[in-house]
């Protein structure tokens, strides 16, 4: 580590550059978001910034063309692609990190590309003459903002944080990393996006206690309560809907204007296009009251020409119920954790939807508080991650440690298909948790140890991680063999399992982790591994998290009757009661897809109940009485 002491000149450029005298580590913060990326470093005032691109641009469409040639486009030019080539054109790419072909299918429904499970299980993407897998089209992205800031920065970068959400899973984790290392990147550590929001607003240095995390971005909604104690933060809870963004809001101005051209069957470059214009009408409607523009021009319709105007107050109407969607998602997260809105510290918003001052609006009541904005939404993961990297990179004292937790519980396999919990979901890492087994059989010399995660009973529902024999177990009675295994789990969220026959010192061990000596061969075998039991599990695990969801909404719905049946009159209680019917139905059967959609539709029919019980609860706050949690 450099310990030199300089004096740099304040030169031109606000970063740090070669020019300038410099003792300071080349370290980035890196937001690899699902439909913007970022990279920001620590300027010469000390504070982080995000460095633009040549045309004065920071944030960089995570978008990647593959053209016909073999040519690869990334950001702004691959975006304006998505209208002409949606089939060799990839948005969102973060969606299928760590993910299996099933998984994919079964969450982002039809593609316009094809997807294959590769050798093994590995997905990959068939875009246009390209053959990729998703960590290859995130290191293009990666590859891009690496390239830009070693320009500004003025030469090769020597560590990067890059950010992740609070919920990813251990396969997404790693292929980030993965990414990362494709892209000629050293990861100093992920971090989760909601603590680098924090850090960037320096709560860590603020009061302790608790402070929620409101993202909403293009594609998804994320929700996640950090608690602050002696300068450490450690992820409470994490909710959210990734399926509702910004891309959502675009989508609602987009039916409008076709509505408006009275076209039914719009080609794909006509959506494209519409959605382009949406975007540009929503985000000026964030500053301005209404907004006047161009109605497309269509071979099919001779509109050209015409103009057509958008008001806030009709956009926020239609976006209304869109927006109203995370509120129940807060609600279940405070509820997860056991905390009530107005024990809070403080809520940060993050995302660039959350510029939508109807969002702003609906996030301040329920909270009752208004929350911080004073960070551009778009930018606050990126300097956050800035921040860190500097600590990491040892430029600035390690003023704080941070943890993070376990997002799901990590454990064994065994008899039975039952899931042995070792590290139970939100356990502060780093940490080491060992637990004793025994052999099942007379004279059984091998075991066969199954690594899974995830919060199920029965380990086939569960994610399979990875599985390997621990071999020269001395033949014994049933039961009399004692093995210990450990699961150590690092910074970073990554796991390495090891078992030890007591007796004998006979050890086998595997790490998910390329650093602990693993070819990338071995990587990849249990990467594939992974994803083909994952597929196997995916139905089943479907379907059970779908009954569960629709059990709990049924019983919060009856409660709800219970507490505040009389806000409703008759036809309404019959109308809440026969959209439990039908969801109590389709929980008998064995389609996830159709349960999850009646929950949908059950939401829908009886949102003017849970508004209504919202204004209820509100009026009590605001009389002092005591607050009604309703679910
Ligand atoms: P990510 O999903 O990658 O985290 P961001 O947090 O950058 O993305 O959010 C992107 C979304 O924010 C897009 O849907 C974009 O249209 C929206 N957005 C950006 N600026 C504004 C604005 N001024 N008003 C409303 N929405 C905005
Ligand atoms: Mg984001």
């Amino acid at each position: 580590m450099d310990i030199l002491l300089e004096i740099t000149e304040p030169g031109q450029s606000p970063l740090p550059h070669e020019n300038t005298p410099r003792s300071r580590k080349r370290v980035v913060g890196i937001d690899l978001g699902t439909t913007f990326s970022l990279v920001a470093a620590i300027g010469l005032d000390g504070l982080p910034l995000c460095i633009p691109d040549e045309n004065g641009t920071q944030a960089l469409p995570s978008v990647v063309h593959y053209g016909p040639k073999g040519s690869v486009l990334v950001g702004w030019p691959a975006r304006d692609l998505l209208v002409q080539h949606p089939e060799s054109t990839i948005a969102s790419v973060k969606r299928y990190m760590g993910r299996g072909v099933a998984e994919i299918r079964a969450r982002s429904g039809t593609l316009p590309y094809t997807l294959e499970a590769g050798e093994g299980g590995m997905v990959r993407i068939l875009a246009g003459k390209a053959k990729v897998s998703p960590v290859e089209v995130s290191a293009e992205i990666l590859k891009r903002l690496k390239a830009r800031a070693e320009e500004a920065l003025g030469g090769k970068l020597q560590g990067a944080v890059i950010t992740v959400p609070a919920y990813f899973d251990d396969a997404q984790r790693q292929a980030t990393k993965d990414a990362a290392r494709v892209a000629g990147l050293e990861v100093l550590r992920l971090l989760n996006e909601p603590t680098a929001a924090a850090l960037a607003y320096g709560l860590d240095r603020g009061h302790e206690g608790l402070y929620a995390i409101y993202d909403l971005g293009g594609g998804t909604f994320d929700i996640s309560l950090l608690k602050l104690e002696k300068g450490l933060f450690q992820v409470m809870a994490t909710g959210g809907d990734s399926a509702l963004g910004g891309d959502d809001l675009d989508q609602w101005i987009v039916d409008r204007v076709l509505a408006r051209m009275a076209i039914t069957q719009p080609d794909p470059g006509l959506i494209q296009a519409c959605r382009k214009l949406a975007r540009e009408i929503k985000e000026q409607l964030s500053d301005t009251e209404s907004v006047t523009f161009d109605v497309p021009d269509t071979a099919s319709n001779s509109n050209s020409g015409t103009k057509d105007l958008l008001t806030r107050t009709a956009f926020e109407q239609g976006i209304r119920d869109l927006v109203w969607r995370t509120i129940p998602i807060c609600r279940r997260v405070l509820k997860d954790a056991g905390v009530s809105p107005d024990s809070l510290q403080g809520v940060v918003l993050v995302g660039g939807s959350t510029r939508v001052p109807l969002v702003r609006r609906m996030v301040a009541e329920f909270f009752g508080r208004e929350p911080l904005v004073d960070l551009d939404p778009d930018q606050v993961v990126a300097l956050g991650a800035a921040h860190q990297a500097e600590v990491l990179g040892g430029n600035e004292p390690a003023e704080m440690l941070l943890l993070d937790v376990t997002p799901l519980s990590l454990g064994i396999e065994t008899m039975g298909d039952l899931m042995e919990k070792i590290v139970p979901r939100n356990t502060p890492i780093p940490t080491a948790r060992a637990q004793e087994f025994t052999t099942f059989k007379d004279g059984q010399t091998a075991m066969a140890i199954h690594v899974v995660q995830g919060e199920r009973e029965l380990a086939s529902q569960c994610r399979s991680l990875a599985r390997f024999e621990l071999r020269g177990i001395p033949s014994m009675t049933a039961g009399a063999a004692r093995i210990r295994v450990t699961y150590q789990v690092d910074a970073d969220g990554l796991l390495t399992v090891a078992a030890r026959e007591e007796t004998t010192g006979v050890e086998q061990s595997i790490a998910v982790k390329p650093s602990y000596g693993l070819t990338d061969d071995e990587i990849a075998d249990m990467l594939r591994d992974a994803m083909r039991h994952g597929e196997d599990d995916m139905r089943a695990r479907l379907l059970n998290e779908a009954r569960v969801e629709a059990n709990r909404v049924l019983a919060a719905a009856e409660a709800a009757l219970r507490e505040d049946g009389d806000l409703l009159n008759e036809a309404e209680t019959q109308r809440v009661k026969s959209a439990m019917v039908s969801l109590l139905e389709a929980t008998q059967g064995e389609v996830a897809e159709a349960i999850n959609e009646r929950v949908t539709q059950m939401d829908v029919q009886t949102r003017f109940f849970a508004q209504r019980r919202m204004d209820r609860s509100l009026q009590k706050v605001m009389t002092g009485r005591k607050v009604d949690d309703f679910a």
